[in-house]
């Protein structure tokens, strides 16, 4: 890994440097943990910060790849225990990552989804099954469904 190949700018936002990449302002300290991920410092200011500051994978120990994969399954729908059971992540960890990319999911969209006028809107390919099969109904919910209830 050379210097030439950070992505990532200083962080702290009274740096002269703040965000600049690619003027050898930032180098690598130390590499840390099995993920191999770079602690970088800022040759202006001296701060100190992580290659994934700012990013959803920011301290989290799980591999991109499986973050990945845990992603994919939570996408087409699986459950919580049926991603732990498919991927071999843990549960907890599963839901922790799906709050911070949905967090960073959401600062995305609306620091650019702003102002936009959609005469038509098309929402596709993502449906869910709401409510019972009638084979499943009990004399009181087809009760309550007759009467506008449920
Ligand atoms: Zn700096």
């Amino acid at each position: 890994m050379k210097d030439e190949d950070i992505k990532i700018g200083c962080i702290n936002p009274e740096c002269a440097d703040y965000q600049i990449i690619g003027k050898n302002n930032t180098a690598i300290r130390r590499i840390v943990g099995k993920n191999k991920i770079l602690m970088l410092k800022c040759n202006t200011c001296g701060k100190e910060f992580s290659e994934r500051n700012g990013t959803p994978l920011f301290r989290l120990k799980t591999s991109p790849s499986k973050i990945e994969e845990v992603l994919n399954h939570i996408g087409e729908g699986c459950s919580i225990r049926v991603t732990e059971r498919l991927t071999g992540v843990n549960r907890n960890t599963i839901m922790n990552i799906t709050k911070k990319v949905g967090d960073h999911c959401k600062k995305i969209h609306d620091k650019y989804v702003k102002d936009i006028e959609a005469g038509e809107v098309q929402f596709d390919e993502k449906w869910a099954f709401v409510g019972k099969k009638d084979k499943n109904n009990v004399k009181e919910d087809k009760k309550k469904a007759h009467n506008g209830i449920m």
